[in-house]
């Protein structure tokens, strides 16, 4: 498959400024400086045309960050992102609003992400005529166009958000996302908010506009069994860093990551009334402070005095199959 999107060494981090009481302090000769947040650290990943990858992670591991990263709509601390071959900033450079158009987010809450005074008609329609699309007068067919594609009544574009159910809301936001035709979505964790019956039709909305349009999409989410349902190749996280990527069905059969395994272990399933659940020991560190050498030691069940001090680089394991933990190479 053709590669769509490349991110090599990508790095972003965020300074905590000190607090009043810490200023004053160092008034008097303390030495308190601003921490530094390192909430996605040096991530190379690749997807192809129409992919879907799924990035998986615990809560405040980096993942919506990165995926504002991959949007657009957070510059990187370092690294550098390749859109069919050629560097995003270059191709900005060149076309700014064309360019913005390519990679499109849809959102984890479809309330607080449309504006509740704008009426369907104008959140979806005035990006595609500001990008120069459409014209002011097609804007009604297209708008209407993208509503009967997304599963709802053209009728619905004279009305306000707050008319709407979750899922319905749901396809709003992403009729609004495919307005300006992207090739690429980052969905961070778009059907989080919903409940079990709505997630799967939004799930399968998904799965046919990726059929009908050839999009590839970044799946955020820190449910497995979504991502199971929807990803082709799956990505997981840990504080900042990625720590495994495989094919879906490699990952789940045969996780080689001591995380990737404990996250499988977490997960209570149906099917496997007969094996014992196993909560992930200890919580997330914090991204202000994370452990030296490998972030997950301190977790780690394997966890060797060489972890401790040297953090492993993620490597290819076996063709398409990249882990990083010293175990590989014991
Ligand atoms: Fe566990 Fe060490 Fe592998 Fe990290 S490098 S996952 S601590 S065995």
């Amino acid at each position: 498959m053709k590669e769509i999107l490349r991110l090599k060494d990508i790095s972003k981090r965020f300074a905590k400024k000190i607090d009043v009481a810490a200023k004053f302090l160092n008034f008097f000769g303390a030495n308190f400086d601003n921490q530094v947040v390192h909430a996605v650290d040096g991530v190379n990943l690749n997807f192809d045309q129409g992919q879907v990858v799924g990035l998986i992670g615990e809560s405040g591991c980096g993942k919506s960050t990165l995926g504002r990263v991959v949007a657009g709509i957070s510059e990187p601390s370092e690294g550098e992102i390749f859109y069919r071959g050629k560097e995003v900033k270059e191709l900005i450079a060149e076309n700014r609003q064309r360019q913005n158009a390519k990679i499109q987010m849809v959102f984890q809450d479809p309330m607080s992400s449309l504006n509740p005074r704008k009426r369907v008609m104008d959140t979806i329609g005035e990006a595609p005529v500001y990008h120069g699309q459409i014209s002011k007068k097609d804007r009604q067919d297209y708008v209407e166009t993208l509503l009967n594609q997304v599963g709802l009544d053209k009728e619905y574009a004279k009305r306000l958000p707050h008319q709407f159910s979750g899922g319905q809301r749901q396809r709003i936001g992403i009729a609004r996302a495919l307005a300006v035709r992207p090739e690429f979505l980052v969905c961070d964790e778009a059907v989080a908010a919903l409940d079990v019956s709505i997630q799967a039709q939004i799930l399968n909305l998904f799965m046919d506009l990726r059929e009908k349009l050839d999009l590839t999409y970044l799946f955020i989410s820190h449910d497995l069994g979504v991502v199971h349902h929807i990803a082709d190749k799956i990505v997981i996280m840990y504080l900042g860093r990625v720590v495994e990527s495989a094919s879906k069905e490699e990952l789940f059969s045969r996780p080689n990551h001591p995380y990737t395994d404990a996250l499988l272990k977490d997960v209570p399933r149906i099917d496997r009334r007969n094996q014992k659940y196993f909560p992930i020991k200890g919580e997330l560190p914090s991204p202000l402070d994370p452990p030296n050498g490998c972030h997950f030691h301190p977790r780690c069940p394997h966890a060797k005095s060489r972890c401790r001090i040297e953090a492993p680089s993620l490597k290819e394991i076996a063709p398409g199959r990249l882990s990083a933990c010293h175990l590989n190479e014991d």
